[in-house]
């Protein structure tokens, strides 16, 4: 966890959002949800939902991807933007649309059982299957 404040938004700029507070280490999910939305695997930190200001949200739109989750996106460019589970009090964002530099490091690929065989990691790397985040 890291003391910081930075902004992040979309690919056009209709979504754009602060985070003030701790930031958890990013974690790369290879679920198969995750692969649709984001192309690839969801590279993603988190914050408690208070930290999180959306203060452009013009394109923002929710996809209900699941019984107890939604996914925040861009309407107008497409990004895929946000992670929302019911049972929690933390909002996952893409880190991929944090405004550079970070300063955050990634912690672990999660849901790991579910990657797709196109891709390898390094084998220094933390894999996870499932999760306990
Ligand atoms: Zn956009
Ligand atoms: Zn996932």
């Amino acid at each position: 966890m890291t003391a910081v404040s930075v902004s992040g938004g979309c690919l056009c700029g209709q979504v754009r959002f602060t985070v003030k507070g701790p930031l958890r280490e990013v974690l790369l999910c290879h679920c198969s949800q995750c692969r649709k939305t984001s192309g690839h695997f969801w590279a993603a930190s988190s914050a408690p939902r208070e930290c999180v200001d959306i203060h452009q949200d013009t394109g923002l739109r929710w996809f209900q991807s699941s019984k107890e989750a939604r996914r925040g996106f861009c309407s107008l460019c497409g990004s895929s933007l946000f992670w929302s589970h019911a049972g929690k009090q933390t909002l996952s964002f893409a880190a991929g649309a944090l405004d550079g530099p970070t300063g955050l490091s990634t912690g672990a690929h999660i849901f790991f059982d579910d990657a797709s065989d196109y891709y390898r990691v390094h084998p220094d790397e933390n894999t996870i299957d499932g999760s306990s985040y």
